[in-house]
């Protein structure tokens, strides 16, 4: 389905019903599957022949929503987790061993940093942080050929930098390095990381893809371009994997993919439930029509915001003024999605204040769903952090979080207006 557009391929791909079957993809709520034949099974064990076998490794339901996912970020194959946080931890985890490191830009999601820099430490996989706006050879020098991945987000939550594709692409592939990105909050609308250098894909479909803040979930998109043949830096893939009959999987069609979901889904059964991947099928076929919607909105109140005298900044790389707006319009062609930040002139308390007055966006830790919502991080997420901390993260104390839903733009700006008249 990859020649038709995007709106197309939300609405119509992975799923075509066979005459009588259901229109749209039937929750398939079973661990495991009837075979009458016992070679056929045994062809699905050796990973000879296609079909299902345990919904711990995967299921009719959640294949449909894999599907769709890989055809609307155009790559091979999609493997669907229970979470966000499970299909980052499952990436890292199917390239990585204890004594590798990983290069990833600081500006990530908390829970990312947190896995990388604290998790995946104790399991001896050292993590290399650098900041997204460092020049390229300050980046190359933290490679090292035990470097398994370099990764970054589209656009950055909460921080709402915009990847330089450019420039940790021509690093990765001068290296023969993996180059994974997050797009959860681009989404596949907005940017296809594959088409800039990416080779492989993550997301939170918690997020824009679920769209309704109803599913948790992730998925994994293989790009299916990566060579990892004979590539020194991956001798796990060029090695028979003794728990899998000797299988070697740069020899396989999408070796990523295939020893992800053969050896590290099979090991942790962190794959996503079929209800939550029904539900998700079912919000991602609006996601082209909402991105269009949050980023048209976004666009209206960042530029009141901008003019607005108690606001000293606004992040909103859709505007012209913004550090990132070149970048932007390189990547991001159709707008950057629903999320800013911006400053209130005053306090802490002066940003709980606005907050309370607002009607329309309600104060919640999520962010990227059809209703707005706002976050005051120096208070709640971060609030343990002293003022001199909360500015080496990079978050202001009178940083607000604005993710801007699906509402009338009109509606919440005459909102945020009269919060404001309460600072
Ligand atoms: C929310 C989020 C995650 C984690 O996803 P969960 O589904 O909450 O586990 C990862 N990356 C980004 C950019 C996110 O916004």
């Amino acid at each position: 389905m990859k020649q038709y557009d995007i709106d197309t391929l939300c609405v119509q791909a992975g799923y075509q019903p066979k005459t009588g079957e259901s229109r749209i993809p039937p929750i398939v709520q079973s661990t495991t599957f009837f075979y009458g034949d016992s070679k056929v099974m045994a062809d699905l064990f050796d990973l000879k022949g296609e079909g299902f076998f345990y919904s711990r490794l995967a299921n009719p339901t959640v294949d449909v929503l894999e599907k769709k996912v890989a055809a609307l970020e155009g790559g091979v194959c999609g493997i669907g987790c229970a979470s966000g946080m499970s299909a980052i931890l499952l990436t890292a985890m199917t390239v990585c061993e204890a004594g590798d490191n990983i290069v990833t830009a600081s500006e990530i999601y908390g829970g990312s940093f947190n896995l990388f820099s604290t998790t995946l430490k104790k399991f001896g996989v050292e993590a290399r942080f650098f900041d997204a706006d460092a020049p390229a050879d300050r980046i190359e020098a933290l490679i090292d050929e035990k470097t398994k991945f370099v990764f970054a987000e589209t656009v950055a939550n909460p921080a709402i930098v915009v990847l330089d594709f450019d420039k940790l692409s021509a690093l990765c592939k001068k290296h023969g390095v993996l180059f994974v990105v997050d797009n959860t909050l681009a989404t596949p609308v907005l940017c296809r990381p594959l088409c800039f250098g990416a080779d492989i894909v993550v997301h939170s479909t918690s997020k824009y893809m679920d769209g309704h803040a109803a599913a948790l979930g992730g998925m994994i998109v293989d790009g299916g371009k990566f060579c990892f043949e004979n590539n020194p830096r991956y001798p796990a893939f060029n090695t028979p994997d003794e728990s899998y009959h000797g299988l070697v999987y740069a020899k396989t069609p999408a070796p990523f993919a295939t020893k992800c979901r053969a050896q590290m889904m099979r090991d942790t059964g962190a794959i996503m439930s079929p209800e939550n991947a029904f539900l998700t099928i079912l919000g991602s076929d609006t996601l082209a029509l909402r991105m269009e919607r949050h980023c048209r909105n976004a666009e209206k109140i960042a530029a009141f915001l901008a003019s607005h005298p108690k606001i000293e900044w606004v992040h909103y790389a859709a505007l012209p003024a913004d550090k990132y707006h070149a970048r932007a319009q390189k990547y991001l062609p159709k707008g950057t999605g629903g999320m800013m930040s911006f400053g209130i002139r005053g306090n802490a308390a002066d940003c709980a204040r606005f907050m309370e007055h607002l009607k329309i966006a309600t104060q919640e830790t999520h962010v990227a769903d059809v209703r707005s919502c706002v976050l005051h991080p120096a208070s709640t997420t971060h609030r343990q952090l002293s003022d001199e901390q909360l500015v080496q993260a990079g978050i202001a104390p009178n940083l607000v979080r604005l993710s801007v839903g699906i509402e009338n733009a009109d509606d919440l700006i005459a909102d945020l207006a009269q919060a404001l008249e309460a600072v």
